[in-house]
């Protein structure tokens, strides 16, 4: 432990050092209060020491300094070893950013009582913060859990419903096209039926991230709508470029080359609707996803493995 000891006197610097180095400390002395706060922001000493009267700043302006000092959150003891005794001057101390005040002379017995009360309250308030920061990373980590799905990892359907409706207001305020694309597993009933649940959740995780590979911008984001179907937001996204993007996509998913014997295609596939739109006062989001999951029952009814865009929404 680093105590700073601010004092003038060089006689009263002795013995406090002394004191203070029968318990393992280490001192920082400093004679006069411009020297203390320097010495105090180059060292971060865990306690302080302070005389009142000081050849140049008093106590009180070195304590209100070190506390301009301390980082956000930080917390040094004070404590105040004056030979100014009156309530008043105990009063300020305290008002100065002082912890604990006391007069000289200073009986040793009592000086490092104090001390092992400040050390104290340093032992608890260290763990408090070690605590506040597990609280922080625990919560951190909830926030991530309760937004992605536990099957697949990427974002669920709770994160979907608050995300479409921010961005879609995001899109009206900047007038821009927001693209939606409603992706189906084909068949995946008779997948499951054939190589049985456990081979389907795989198959899932891994569509699921085929899907979300195939974006390429930070604010584009796949999600999984519920069951075997995924839904992708495309923001500052034309109806051609999200038809771009569904085409990766599908090839992606196509690509995983997932045995499917019972599929006429022969592996696993995904069937696409895509739908885009400019948000205006007379349209939302629930349509945007109504004209995808039209679009995509199109794509289901034109044969599967395909992607169709619905002609209900605007086109930007
Ligand atoms: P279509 O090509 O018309 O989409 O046919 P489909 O069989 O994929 O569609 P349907 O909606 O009839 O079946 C979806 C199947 O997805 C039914 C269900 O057993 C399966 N499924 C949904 N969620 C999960 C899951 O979390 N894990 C697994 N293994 N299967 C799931
Ligand atoms: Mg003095
Ligand atoms: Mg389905
Ligand atoms: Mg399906």
């Amino acid at each position: 432990m680093k105590i700073l000891i601010v004092e003038d006197s060089r006689a009263n610097l002795l013995v406090l050092t002394r004191y203070v180095e029968q318990y393992g400390a280490t001192v920082l002395p400093a004679e006069n209060g411009l020297s203390a706060v320097e010495a105090f922001e180059r060292e971060r000493p865990d306690m302080v020491l302070l005389d009142v009267i000081l050849p140049d700043i008093d106590g009180f302006e070195v304590a209100k300094r070190i506390r301009g000092a301390e980082g956000p959150g930080d917390w040094t003891p004070i404590i105040f070893l004056s030979a100014l005794g009156k309530d008043e001057d105990i009063e300020k101390g305290i008002a100065a950013g002082g912890d604990d005040y006391l007069q000289k002379p200073v009986s040793e017995i009592v000086l490092s009582a104090k001390i092992r009360a400040m050390q104290r309250i340093i032992q608890m308030r260290t763990s408090l913060v070690v605590l506040a920061r597990k609280l922080d990373t625990a919560n951190q980590e909830l926030k991530r859990l309760s937004a992605s799905d536990g099957l697949t990892g990427i974002a669920n359907r709770r994160f979907f419903d608050e995300h479409i409706s921010r961005e879609w207001r995001r899109a009206r305020r900047s007038a821009n096209c927001i693209s939606l694309m409603m992706c189906d597993v084909d068949h995946f009933k008779l997948f499951n039926d054939t190589y049985g649940h456990q081979a389907g959740d795989d198959c899932l995780r891994r569509v699921a991230g085929a899907i979300a590979s195939s974006l390429e911008r930070a604010a584009d984001i796949a999600a999984r709508y519920g069951g075997e179907e995924f839904v992708v937001v495309l923001p500052e996204t034309s109806l051609s470029g999200a038809l771009i993007v569904a085409e990766k996509v599908r090839h992606a998913v196509h690509g995983l080359n997932i045995m499917h014997s019972a599929s006429s295609f022969g592996r696993v596939t995904l069937s696409i609707g895509l739908a885009a739109a400019i948000p205006e006062v007379d349209n939302s989001y629930e349509a945007l996803i109504l004209a995808a999951d039209r679009a995509l029952y199109h794509a289901k009814h034109e044969g599967r493995d395909r992607v169709c865009r619905s002609d209900k929404m605007p086109e930007a």
